[in-house]
């Protein structure tokens, strides 16, 4: 990699104040606040499409779909509901999901129902909680995935809901996982049986797409699908770069790679209007699959015939995950200590920065990122 050049003006060519690398919620938020601040934008993406792992398109049966597995919008910060809501409208959607457990579809995140459907109980919700004190293990401290569920439920819940699924994700058992894996998925004493409890939880109403085409609708951005920065950076005159993808790849690997977890996606269209009670069904300890998600359900969209998704966990593939645990996060402050000393780049996004998270938190650190661009210009 060569450092970007200062601004240098070429017969014919073109001077953009900012390249970025990816056209994700990363990239193309931070394409669209600096295009409206009037900065000149190039945004660059390998894929033929923009919206990055968001992207959503009609799929040959004329059914909206997610062609990189299940997208559901959720977040409790104003700001980023806020600031999407300027490129989209909202379609309302709380997303449900059931695991497929001892021949039975039960609520997850695992609930007052869920116990008592599962053992056949008729508990209170006061009556739960003190069943799980009953069941739940001792845990010092809470360091692995495996201690967050054995501490809270116990070992039986444990094994039926999240050992199998965890495994299966990840390729690792849950005691070599973060804490903050499960912690993603709560425990509830009550019926509450949405996936998320987030303040807002909303899909765009024309979908990702439409959305982000939108947030690139300024005269100042140029996009640019199908091709890898690396065989532009040279040629195009930039200033800054921002930088969305893999951060080894970024540096070549100099200190190995970084672990990412891939899905492989089977998608499947069915000549029945609903195959699923719920958005998604899990299947923590049957198939090679970790669950099976409808578009409908989450999208709205009518339609006569229904198209579904499989996701199979991959060791090899597009990077998707990367993978919370200590030794990985060692590895990760090794690159951000080189990515910290580029003063022409700036990391950000899932990948850029290796950190597990949802588009929300991707928008909102991409908002903090343009403020932080902001101010050391001032
Ligand atoms: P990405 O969307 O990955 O964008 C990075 C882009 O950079 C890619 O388009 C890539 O092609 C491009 N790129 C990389 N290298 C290069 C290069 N050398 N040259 C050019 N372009 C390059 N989040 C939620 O909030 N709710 C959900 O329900 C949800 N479901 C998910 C389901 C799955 C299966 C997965 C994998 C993720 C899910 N997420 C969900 C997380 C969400 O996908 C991410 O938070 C978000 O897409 C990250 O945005 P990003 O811009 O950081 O990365
Ligand atoms: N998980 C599980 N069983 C489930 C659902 C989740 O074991 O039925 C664990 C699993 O390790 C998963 C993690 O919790 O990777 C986070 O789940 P989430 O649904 O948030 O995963 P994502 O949607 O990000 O793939």
């Amino acid at each position: 990699m060569t450092e970007p050049r200062e601004r240098q003006t070429r017969e014919g060519g073109q001077n953009f104040d900012y390249l970025i690398v990816g056209a994700g919620f990363a990239g193309s938020v931070l394409a669209e606040r600096l295009a409206n601040a009037g900065k000149r934008v190039l945004i660059v993406d390998r894929r033929p499409h923009i919206a990055g792992n968001a992207y959503d398109c009609y799929d040959d049966a004329g059914v909206l779909i997610h062609p990189y597995g299940p997208h559901i919008f959720h977040t409790n910060s104003k700001d980023v509901f806020d600031y999407l809501s300027q490129f989209t409208e909202w379609r309302p959607y709380q997303h449900r999901v059931l695991a497929s457990v001892d021949g039975q579809l039960l609520p997850i995140p695992i609930n007052l129902d869920t116990v008592n459907r599962l053992y056949g109980l008729n508990l209170t919700a006061f009556q739960v909680e003190d069943f799980f004190a009953s069941v739940a293990e001792k845990v010092e401290a809470v360091r692995t995935s495996e201690d967050v569920v054995v501490g809270k439920v116990g070992r039986d819940l444990y094994n039926k809901f999240f050992r199998g699924y965890t495994r299966k994700q990840w390729g690792l058992d849950p005691s070599e996982l973060d804490a903050s894996v499960t912690a993603r998925v709560p425990t509830r004493t009550n019926r509450d049986d949405r996936y998320f409890a987030d303040t807002y939880q909303a899909m765009p109403l024309h979908g990702y797409t439409r959305m982000f085409q939108n947030m690139l609708a300024s005269p100042n951005i140029s996009v640019m699908l199908n091709t890898d920065y690396r065989d532009i950076v040279d040629v195009i005159p930039h200033g800054h770069l921002i930088y969305t993808g893999p951060v080894d790849a970024f540096f070549g690997y100099c200190y190995g790679k970084l672990p990412y977890r891939s899905l492989e996606f089977k998608h499947e269209t069915h000549d029945t209007e609903q195959l699923l009670p719920v958005g998604t069904v899990n299947y923590p300890n049957d198939y090679a699959y970790t669950r099976v998600s409808e578009f409908k359900h989450i999208t709205g969209q009518r339609h006569h015939r229904t198209s579904v998704v499989y996701e199979f966990p991959r060791a090899e593939g597009d990077p998707y995950y990367p993978v919370p645990r200590p030794e990985n996060a060692e590895l990760y402050k090794r690159y951000e200590a080189l990515a910290r000393e580029r003063e022409n780049v700036t990391f950000v996004g899932r990948l850029a920065t290796y950190r597990y998270y949802n588009m929300d938190q991707v928008v909102a650190q991409s908002l903090a990122t343009f403020r932080k661009l902001q101010g050391e210009k001032e």
